[in-house]
């Protein structure tokens, strides 16, 4: 029997997924984070994911999806030599885009969370700013969600607390959860492998820097 006190947080270290482990901490007894390296050019950003989930004090695992980078050969993100598109293309997804990545680490994630005796499955993927990126929208996660409960014959609830939030909002709830600074100085969102503020050129740090900069104005406004 899965437990509902129980969650695993599918965990990059990035904004997002940080959110989401502390909002997981808050409404489950017990939090199992989970990362992935899957050739993606920054590694460091597995010890930063760690790091963090040392912080929260949750149990930290990591799986190695090597395949991912051979089957994604036109992707940005895992190969360097590859330029990054800077904005989202008018008809295709942009080359950040990893074909099939939040199939696998959610399809992982749920097998883990099974050994584990998790009911839930947490993941930090939105539609709101979704990036041109299939695998962020609703109608997927349901779908897959559905899919993973037939497929072991499970309960499975696959949460994902920012999906309609954009990034000013989620800088809302890591404020509102305690982690402002946490989120601020530790985690990294960078396409480009900077923790923190980033390299503050590419599209994620520029989305993360506009939802700051949203998030603190209308937060001096109603303080006034
Ligand atoms: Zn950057």
């Amino acid at each position: 029997m899965l437990s509902k006190d129980k969650a695993v947080v599918v965990f990059s270290g990035g904004q997002d997924s940080t959110t989401c482990l502390f909002w997981a901490k808050k409404h489950f007894n017990e939090v199992y984070a989970l990362s992935f390296r899957y050739g993606q050019k920054h590694e460091q950003e597995v010890e930063l994911a760690q790091k963090i989930a040392a912080k929260a004090g949750v149990e930290f695992a990591v799986m190695d999806l090597d395949f991912i980078n051979f089957l994604s050969p036109d992707c940005s993100l895992t190969h360097s030599d590859i330029q990054m598109d800077k904005e989202k293309p008018a008809t295709t997804p942009p080359n950040t885009f990893v074909p099939g990545r939040n199939l696998f680490f959610l399809s992982i994630a749920a097998v883990y969370a099974r050994n584990k005796g998790a009911m839930n499955i947490v993941t930090g993927v939105s539609q709101t700013d979704f990036s041109g990126y299939p695998d962020c929208r609703d109608s997927f996660i349901r779908s897959l969600n559905v899919s993973l409960n037939l497929s072991m014959d499970e309960q499975f609830v696959i949460h994902t607390p920012l999906m309609w939030l954009d990034k000013s909002e989620t800088w809302a709830l890591a404020d509102d959860l305690g982690v402002f600074d946490l989120v601020l100085k530790e985690t990294m969102t960078c396409y480009n492998g900077i923790p923190g503020d980033g390299c503050g050129e590419c599209p994620a740090c520029k989305l993360r820097r506009r939802g700051l900069e949203t998030y603190l104005k209308l937060k001096s406004k109603s303080k006034r």
